[in-house]
């Protein structure tokens, strides 16, 4: 069986590598040039490593994504066992808190190892030919042919694929209405003591929360430690398209709130923003993807929860779906 995966992120390779541990052909193909999707690191000033997606990965002992991390990326893994709360919303009740000395990239590049990625590749539309399926780019360049596709982009970005794939427009209608909140994130580089705590939540002000980056192992270069500080989700809506000296004006008094004086001017700053960051309601997975769909949609939109795990499982789903087949 010749299946294409859209998205290299959680969702994505979990299906991709069942599919291939399964003697299946599968062509993951991903927009961006890394991988991992949210689950995303960057290198910053001095070559500090900033993870600013998703901060920490949550796992229940023994679930699936235990089973990928044992297997595969032990080697510069951390357990964040710093004092502080837990990341708002999100964490799963005394689940440890992974992340990676090298970022968090890492376990999805462990887990892509041996998989065929295309990276730098956006799939525009999914069509019929015949029996198969015709993935295409934008200018109409195709990707070639398969049995079934799984894609794994966020709500409304896999709803324009649908649209554009055989029957896919009702499917499409129900996953454009799945609400995402969105995040603008603001790195940057203090000179300061990094503090005893990994995650910390301004009782007021505009920030969700800021990482400790010290606390994974991101050590400060020449003195300037890296913290990550999420806008909440109003303030980021508002600032999706503002400059990022508006973001910034916003954000570097809150840090300074919490961080001390030296937070109101950093040694450096990056923003990054992300449109769809963390969904608020998810679909049945089993119910959008009916019997008889050859193009099935993965990722947190049709999760079961919040969790990675969750999202994880969701891969996992859809390559069971094309196996019992
Ligand atoms: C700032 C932030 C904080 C978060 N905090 C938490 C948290 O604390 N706990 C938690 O559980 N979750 C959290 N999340 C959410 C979590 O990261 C996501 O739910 C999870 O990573 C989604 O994985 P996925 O595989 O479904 O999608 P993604 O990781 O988004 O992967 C989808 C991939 O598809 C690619 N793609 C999209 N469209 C196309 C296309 N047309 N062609 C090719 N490729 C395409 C994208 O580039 C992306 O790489 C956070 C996310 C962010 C951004």
């Amino acid at each position: 069986m010749r299946v294409a995966v859209i998205g290299a992120g959680i969702a994505g390779l979990v299906a991709a590598r069942d599919l291939v541990d399964a003697g299946h052909e599968v062509v993951v193909m991903e927009k961006s040039r890394g991988l991992g999707g949210r689950m995303a690191a960057r290198r910053a000033d001095g070559d500090a490593v900033v993870d600013h997606g998703l901060p920490v990965l949550d796992v229940p002992r023994d679930g699936l994504l235990a089973g990928f991390v044992v297997d595969l990326a032990t080697d510069d893994l951390v357990e964040v066992v710093a004092p502080g709360e837990p990341v708002p919303g999100r964490s799963t009740e005394g689940a440890p808190q992974l992340a990676w000395a090298s970022g968090m990239t890492r376990l999805p590049k462990a887990m892509a190892h041996g998989l065929e990625v295309v990276t730098g590749t956006r799939v525009a539309a999914i069509r019929s030919d015949g029996d198969a399926l015709e993935v295409a780019q934008d200018q109409g360049n195709t990707l070639g042919t398969y049995d079934w596709v799984v894609v794994t982009a966020p709500g409304a970005q896999a709803a324009d694929l649908l649209d554009h794939s055989p029957r896919g427009a009702v499917r499409a209608a129900d996953l454009r209405a799945v609400p995402y909140d969105m995040a603008v994130m603001v790195l940057a580089g203090v000179a300061v003591e990094p503090p005893e705590w990994f995650a910390h939540r301004p009782l007021t002000g505009p920030l969700s929360y800021i990482t400790n980056e010290a606390a994974k192992d991101h050590l400060p270069v020449d003195g300037v430690a890296s913290f990550v500080a999420r806008l909440d989700a109003d303030v980021s809506e508002h600032l999706m398209e503002a400059s990022d000296a508006a973001v910034l004006g916003e954000a570097l008094p809150a840090l300074a709130t919490s961080l001390g004086a030296a937070a109101a001017s950093p040694a450096w700053t990056q923003v990054k923003r992300w449109r769809y960051a963390t969904t608020r309601e998810r679909l049945d997975q089993s119910a959008l993807n009916p019997d008889g769909a050859r193009v099935l949609v993965a990722g947190d939109a049709v999760a079961a929860g919040p969790r990675m795990e969750d999202v994880a499982a969701t891969g996992r789903w859809a390559a069971r779906r094309i196996l019992e087949s």
